[in-house]
C-alpha cells in the first residue's frame, strides 16, 4: 500500500507517519532524511545533492525521483510506503506517479488531514523545546517555570522559526503550490479527508479506519 500523508505544514504528518510506520509494517520515506544519508554516503548522486545544497539551491525534481526510484526498490518497501513532505507540488506527483508505475503500483492512498490555520499557528507558536529536542507546550504541556528541561536538564527554548509570520509564510506555499495536488488525485477516488484536529491517537484512528486497517 502506497500511502501519501498529505497536509499543511504543522497539521502533524511526520507524527502520524511514524505511527504508520509500526502499524502497518511499511517504511516512511522522507526527502530530507533520504538526501541528507545519501549525501553522507558519498555517492555520486549524494555528490550531486551536495552541490545544490551547499549553494541553497533547490535539488531538481528528476533527482529527488532517482532517490526514490532506488528507495522503492528496497525490500523493506516491497509492500508499499508512506509519504510524508513529498510531492510538494503537482509536477512531483505526476513523477512520482510515474516512478511507482515502473514499479507496477500507484498511489494507493491520498491521506488529507485538515486543520485550521488558526489551529496550527497555536500549536506552532506555543511549541518549546529543549536543546535535546524535547518539545514541550505552553498551553497543552507547559514548560516547568525554570525554563529548565526535566528529562534532559538543557535550557527550554523556542525555535526560531516557530513564529506566527513563518508559519503564515509556509502555509501559502503550501496553498498555492501543494493544494493543488488533490485535484490531481480526486479523479483516481484515492483521497480520504480526515479530520486533523484531537488527540494524536484520536487521529491515528481516523486515518486507519480510512484505510480499512482499524
Ligand atoms: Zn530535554
Amino acid at each position: 500500500m502506497d500511502v501519501i500523508l498529505f497536509g499543511p505544514p504543522g497539521a502533524g504528518k511526520g507524527t502520524q507517519a511514524k505511527i504508520l510506520v509500526e502499524k502497518l509494517g511499511i517504511p516512511q520515506v522522507s526527502t530530507g532524511d533520504m538526501m541528507r544519508a545519501e549525501r553522507a554516503s558519498g555517492s555520486a548522486l549524494g555528490k550531486k545533492f551536495d552541490e545544490y545544497m551547499s549553494n541553497g539551491a533547490l535539488v531538481p525534481d528528476e533527482l529527488v525521483l532517482e532517490l526514490f526510484a532506488q528507495r522503492l526498490a528496497q525490500p523493506d518497501a516491497a509492500e508499499g510506503a508512506i509519504f510524508d513532505g513529498f510531492p510538494r507540488t503537482v509536477p512531483q506527483a505526476e513523477a512520482l506517479d510515474a516512478t511507482l508505475a515502473k514499479l507496477g503500483r500507484k498511489v494507493d492512498h491520498v491521506v488529507a488531514l485538515s486543520v485550521d490555520i488558526e489551529d496550527i499557528v497555536g500549536r506552532i507558536t506555543g511549541r518549546r523545546v529543549c536543546l535535546s529536542g524535547h518539545t514541550f507546550h505552553v498551553r497543552y504541556s507547559p514548560p516547568p517555570p525554570s525554563g529548565v528541561c526535566p528529562e534532559c536538564g538543557s535550557e527550554i527554548v523556542q525555535r526560531k522559526d516557530d513564529t506566527e509570520e513563518t508559519v503564515r509564510t509556509r502555509n501559502s506555499a503550501y496553498e498555492s503550490q501543494t493544494f493543488p495536488i488533490l485535484a490531481h488525485y480526486e479523479p483516481l477516488g484515492v483521497i480520504d479527508k480526515i479530520d486533523g484536529t484531537g488527540t494524536v491517537e484520536e487521529i491515528t484512528g481516523r486515518i486507519l479506519a480510512a484505510l480499512g486497517k482499524s
